[in-house]
C-alpha cells in the first residue's frame, strides 16, 4: 500500500500501543473512485490539518484510510456489548481507528473511519456504508456540537465510487469522525469477558489518562473513574432529554467513557413530545424509547459496575457494594442536571430548580396529551413571557390548563432573553434530513449545505430561514430510522 507523506498529518497509536490485544491491524478496502462529499473546514483546522491539502488525492487518501500517513497504525478496535440486552463479544466490522493526533489545543483526539471496508470483526457485514446514513451522521453529529451537547465529531464525508447493496444499491461512502476516544463501556466489557485482570487495569488507566485525569489523584481512582462516567453520562443524557434527541440505539458498544454521544444510526429528533417514541425499525419494544433513556443509561452503567468489580475491591462481595453505592449517584445527579436545564429552558433564575421541577411535570403532560411539537413549544415559551402568548396558545388544545400553568408561571418572572439562549430554533428536523438526503442521492448537496447552515447556528432565528423552523409538515407521516446501514 502506499502511504501519504508524514507531515499531512502526524498520527499516534496510543490506542494500538497501550492496548494491543484490543487493536486489530487493518486496512482500508479500495475506493474506486472517491470524491468529497463535505469537509469541515474549521474542525480541520481546529485539527491541525489543511483544509486545502484534504481535498487533494493524498487527502482523500488519508480520509478513507487508502493511503495512511506514514507511520500511522491503522487498527480495528475489539469491544464487546449488550445490544438490547443479550452480550455479544465485538469490535470494528466496518471502521478503522487511524490513530490519535494532537489538536491545536493540545488534546488529543481519535480519528476514526466508518465505511472503510471489512476487518475480521465484520461477521456476516459488507464492511461498508451507504452516502445517505453517513451524511446523516454528519449533518446530526454537527448540530449536537453546535447545541453543545458532548459529541464526536464529523470531519468530512467521501463517496467511494463503490456500490453498496441494501434493500436497494446504494452510493457508498466513509465518514471520516473524530472523538476525544471510542472507548467504550463494551471496551472495559470485554476486557472483563477476557478474565485478565492486567488488560481490565490497562484499559482503565488508558480511560483515566485521556478522560478523567483528576481520578488518578483519588485515593482509590478505578472507584473515581467510575463516578466521572457515571456523572458525565448523567449529564449527558439529561442534555439530550432536554432538547428532544432519541439517540435510538443505546447498547452498551454505543456508550462512550468519555461522555461523548456516539454512533448515530437510528437516532432522530422528536416532533411531538411524546415519551414513548422510538423512531428506530428495530426497537419494537421500545427498550430505548426517548422517556426511557435515563433508565437505559443506568442499566449500561450497572454493566460497566460489573466489569470494574475486580478494580474496585478484592472482596467480591465488598466491590459489589462500592458499585451499588457509587451508581446511585446517577438518579441524584441525572434529576440535578434536569432540572438545572428545565430551570434554563423556562427562563427561571440560578437557585429556582424547585420551582422548575413543579411547573415542567404539568407542562410536560400538556405538551405529550396535545401532540405538540417539543422544539416549536419551548421555543415560542418566550414569546410568552415577553406577553404575547399567542404562539405557544395556537400550539395546544387544552386551553384553560395552559392559561392557568402560564400564569403560575410568569409569575415567577421568567427571562425571555436568557431562554432564547437555550431553547434551539434549529435542529435537525426529521422531514429536512430526509430531504437533503433525498436530493443528496441525486447528487444535489445544496439542501444539505443549507441545512448544516442552519444547525450550526441553532438559537439565531434568521429572515428568509422560516421553513427550518417550522414543525414537519402534518403529511410527514411516521418517521422510521434504521441501524448498521
Ligand atoms: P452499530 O449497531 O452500528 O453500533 O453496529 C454494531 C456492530 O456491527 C459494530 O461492531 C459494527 O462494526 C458492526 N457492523 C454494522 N454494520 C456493519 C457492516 N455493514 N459490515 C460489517 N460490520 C458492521
Ligand atoms: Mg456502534
Amino acid at each position: 500500500m502506499t502511504t501519504a507523506p508524514a507531515d499531512l498529518a502526524t498520527l499516534e497509536a496510543r490506542f494500538a500501543t497501550a492496548l494491543p490485544e484490543l487493536a486489530l491491524p487493518a486496512q482500508a478496502a479500495e475506493t474506486p473512485e472517491p470524491r468529497l462529499m463535505v469537509l469541515n473546514v474549521p474542525l480541520a483546522e481546529e485539527l491541525g490539518l489543511d483544509p486545502e491539502r484534504l481535498e487533494t488525492p493524498e487527502g482523500l487518501g488519508l480520509l478513507t484510510g487508502t493511503r495512511p500517513p506514514a507511520g500511522a497504525q491503522p487498527v480495528a478496535q475489539a469491544y464487546a456489548g449488550h445490544q438490547f440486552g443479550g452480550f455479544a463479544r465485538l469490535g470494528d466490522g466496518r471502521a478503522l481507528l487511524m490513530g490519535e493526533l494532537v489538536d491545536r489545543e493540545g488534546r488529543l483526539r481519535d480519528l476514526h473511519l466508518k465505511g472503510s471496508g471489512r476487518t475480521r470483526f465484520a461477521r456476516g457485514g459488507d464492511g461498508l456504508a451507504a452516502l445517505g446514513p453517513m451524511l446523516r451522521e454528519y449533518v446530526v453529529s454537527e448540530a449536537m456540537h453546535a447545541l453543545g451537547i458532548p459529541t464526536t465529531r464529523s470531519l468530512a464525508v467521501v463517496a467511494t465510487g463503490r456500490r453498496v447493496h441494501r434493500e436497494e444499491v446504494l452510493p457508498g461512502a466513509v465518514l471520516a469522525r473524530v472523538a476525544s476516544s471510542h472507548l467504550r463501556v463494551g471496551t472495559v466489557q470485554l476486557a472483563r469477558a477476557a478474565d485478565d485482570v492486567d488488560l481490565l487495569r490497562r484499559v482503565a488507566d488508558h480511560a483515566i489518562e485521556r478522560h478523567h485525569p483528576l481520578a488518578a489523584e483519588a485515593p482509590e481512582p478505578y472507584l473515581a473513574l467510575y463516578r466521572s462516567v457515571i456523572s458525565a453520562q448523567a449529564s449527558l443524557v439529561a442534555r439530550w432529554m432536554l432538547v428532544g434527541f432519541v439517540h435510538g440505539v443505546m447498547n452498551t458498544d454505543n456508550m462512550t467513557l468519555s461522555g461523548e454521544t456516539i454512533d448515530y444510526g437510528p437516532c432522530a429528533f422528536l416532533d411531538a413530545y411524546d415519551p414513548a417514541t422510538v423512531f428506530s425499525s428495530i426497537d419494537d419494544g421500545g427498550r430505548y424509547a426517548y422517556g426511557r433513556q435515563p433508565a437505559a443509561a443506568q442499566w449500561n452503567l450497572a454493566r460497566l459496575g460489573e466489569a470494574i468489580l475486580p478494580l474496585l475491591h478484592e472482596d467480591q462481595e465488598e466491590a459489589v457494594a462500592i458499585a451499588t453505592e457509587a451508581l446511585g449517584e446517577f438518579a441524584r445527579e441525572y434529576d440535578d442536571a434536569l432540572a438545572a436545564g428545565l430551570r434554563a429552558k423556562l427562563g427561571l433564575p440560578i437557585g429556582a430548580e424547585a420551582d422548575a421541577r413543579r411547573l415542567a411535570e404539568p407542562l410536560l403532560e400538556l405538551l405529550a396529551s396535545g401532540h405538540v411539537d417539543h422544539t416549536s413549544f419551548w421555543r415560542n415559551l418566550a414569546a410568552a413571557a415577553r406577553g404575547d402568548a399567542e404562539p405557544v396558545r395556537g400550539m395546544v388544545l387544552d386551553l384553560p390548563r395552559l392559561d392557568a400553568w402560564l400564569e403560575e408561571w410568569r409569575a415567577l418572572g421568567p427571562n425571555p432573553d436568557a431562554m432564547d439562549q437555550v431553547n434551539p430554533v434549529h435542529v435537525p428536523r426529521n422531514h429536512l434530513v430526509e430531504e437533503a438526503l433525498d436530493a443528496a442521492g441525486s447528487g444535489d448537496l445544496e439542501l444539505m449545505h443549507r441545512l448544516l447552515e442552519a444547525v450550526r447556528d441553532p438559537y439565531r432565528p434568521r429572515a428568509g430561514w422560516e421553513r427550518y423552523a417550522e414543525p414537519a409538515p402534518a403529511d410527514f407521516g411516521r418517521y422510521r430510522t434504521f441501524c448498521g446501514t
